[in-house]
């Protein structure tokens, strides 16, 4: 894999302080070339990469923000089957596409690529735009997205920095800085600029990634069968276990909520969320917030019962159990820790409250129609099959 002419190329020599004024034009042609050939011997047949339509890779990369490829598989054949063209989803209302986007989580991607269907269609003729400045219009595009679709589907020279090309490019150039600091992040996107080539550059850029994903793992990367380890200056340096640099992880703040499973002649009682907090347009379970920070913005400013809470929220009197199952999930910076108790109606007429923007009496066996958020879901995937 090394020859010696790559390991002076390597550059450690010329600077050791990872902070490069000229990136050496050889030593980024040898990494380019090297990175394309080892892509061409073997790569993850990802669906993705079957094609160079830009609609299905601008859905792919929503999909892909902050989830894992073995996650959005499924989503995305199951997306582009019910929403197959960019009219097709800007067509369509917005509740089908939450439903779409059911337990893939962060859902204002989801409205902003539906969002960005309906501007593709109504100011470009239901053409995904190619230049820069128009995709960056879009609805929830922002430099990786943009660069994503000029590069993957129209082969434009558009660097792409994401999780795994901005790991694998701090260990190329050896860079110290702190990973996400603005200041690292200009460099990174400035030198990843320099390393995509004119022609090819979707290639490249699906290897960059590739490499990072299978090989310049985050935790012991795998240098030994690396197609660059000769090339790479932290590998020479002997820091690639150490870069690149991340900023240690705040803990996330605790969030105590509870909800009532609330039932009346062989229906559940739920509510639809309005805008403006999480999970807007969501339905769930009547929730309350019993105490820490308060992300969904559940609560009145003082302590409220479950019972005193289920009334004011949805007009119904319950009688409340206790609790019958606690289900934990994190969301954003939030870690939640959500109570549910079985309860029953005792009277009252469902009339949504604050925040709220319908309630309904439903059978379980019809929940499955509705959005619901991936923790309500799995409650209520278990209360109904035990
Ligand atoms: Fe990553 Fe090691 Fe390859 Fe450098 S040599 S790019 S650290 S896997």
């Amino acid at each position: 894999m090394t020859s010696e002419g790559d390991q002076n190329s390597a550059g450690v020599s010329r600077s050791d302080d990872g902070c490069l004024e000229e990136l050496d034009a050889k030593w980024m042609s040898s990494i380019r070339r090297r990175l394309i050939t080892w892509y061409r011997r073997g790569h993850r047949d990802l669906p993705w990469r079957q094609d160079r339509n830009p609609y299905h890779v601008l859905v792919a990369e929503v999909m892909l923000v902050q989830t894992t490829v073995a996650i959005v598989i499924p989503y995305f054949h199951r997306f582009l089957s019910q929403f197959p063209s960019v009219e097709d989803l800007a067509g369509a209302t917005e509740a089908d596409v939450l439903k779409a986007w059911e337990g893939l989580g962060y859902y204002r991607r989801a409205k902003q690529l539906h969002a960005a269907a309906r501007v593709i269609v109504s100011e470009h003729s239901g053409i995904v735009p190619s230049s820069d400045r128009e995709l960056l219009a879009l609805p929830g595009v922002g430099r990786y997205i943009a660069g994503a679709v000029r590069s993957f589907a129209f082969d434009q020279a558009a660097p792409i920095i994401e999780t795994n090309t901005k790991r694998v490019l701090a260990r190329w150039l050896a860079w110290r800085g702190v990973l996400n600091e603005a200041f690292s992040l200009s460099h990174l996107w400035d030198s990843a600029s320099r390393f995509v080539p004119r022609k090819g550059s979707g290639e490249f850029n699906q290897a960059f990634i590739e490499l990072g994903a299978t090989v310049c793992v985050p935790k012991s990367p795998r240098c030994h069968v690396c197609p660059v380890n000769g090339l790479c200056r932290a590998r020479t340096l002997g820091l690639q276990e150490t870069l690149p640099v991340v900023a240690k992880r705040v803990g996330r703040a605790k969030v105590f909520e509870a909800c009532g499973i609330v039932e009346q002649s062989d229906r559940v009682l739920i509510v639809q969320r309005g805008r403006g907090g999480l999970w807007d347009d969501f339905w769930e379970f009547p929730t309350v917030h019993l105490s820490g920070p308060d992300p969904a913005r559940r609560g009145t400013g003082g302590r409220e019962n479950l019972v005193d809470g289920v009334r004011r929220l949805t007009g119904i009197q319950i009688e409340s159990g206790p609790v019958v199952r606690t289900v934990r999930y994190s969301v954003t910076s939030y870690s939640v820790e959500l109570n549910s108790h079985s309860a029953v109606a005792v009277g009252g007429d469902p009339r949504p409250g604050l925040g709220l923007v319908q309630v309904r009496w439903v059978a379980p066996h019809h929940l499955a129609n509705y959005s619901i958020s991936a923790a309500y879901r799995r409650l209520a995937d278990w209360y109904y099959s035990a």
